[in-house]
């Protein structure tokens, strides 16, 4: 009874598989998704469903764009040490706070020079005029200088 009743689900589920797994047509396949054998008619099937297929597409599409992302950094040259440094933001120049602040000192002190020169060939003192300009920002020397050009 046992070994009847056995036997008959075996065979029930041979002849399940058979239909399942058709021989001689199938290609079986483990789904690189849901790790699950398939049967395809296809011997360049990889995935076992639509839905597995899809899954994957996303995964793949997700890590692109992660590469992308990694790849947005790049490498640029500071402007004031001349180091290279890795930056995400193609606008920045500088590879620190002190090599940004230093090179706006550097472009300060160069206001000034060209603001004393100009002062100099106008028959203004230029030590005044340094003294005088001494603690301005950059945009305001830069105003200045402006100025200073347009009036020459
Ligand atoms: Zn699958
Ligand atoms: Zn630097």
């Amino acid at each position: 009874m046992q070994g009847a009743s056995l036997s008959s689900t075996l065979n029930r589920g041979d002849k399940l598989d058979a239909t399942l797994h058709p021989r001689h047509s199938g290609h079986k396949k483990r789904c690189p998704e849901c790790r699950h054998i398939f049967t395809s008619s296809r011997s360049d099937a990889v995935y076992c469903s639509q839905a597995c297929r899809q899954k994957a597409a996303r995964k793949r599409s997700k890590a692109a764009a992660g590469r992308r992302r990694q790849s947005a950094k790049h490498v640029t040259t500071c402007m004031d040490c001349k180091q290279p440094f890795v930056t995400v933001s193609a606008s920045s120049r500088y590879c620190s706070q002190a090599c940004r602040q230093s090179a706006y000192r550097q472009r300060r002190e160069q206001a000034i020079a060209e603001l004393v020169r100009l002062a100099e060939r106008q028959q203004f003192s230029g030590q005044k005029v340094k003294e005088h300009v001494q603690r301005w920002p950059l945009s305001r020397l830069n105003k200045a200088l402006a100025d200073a050009k347009r009036t020459k």
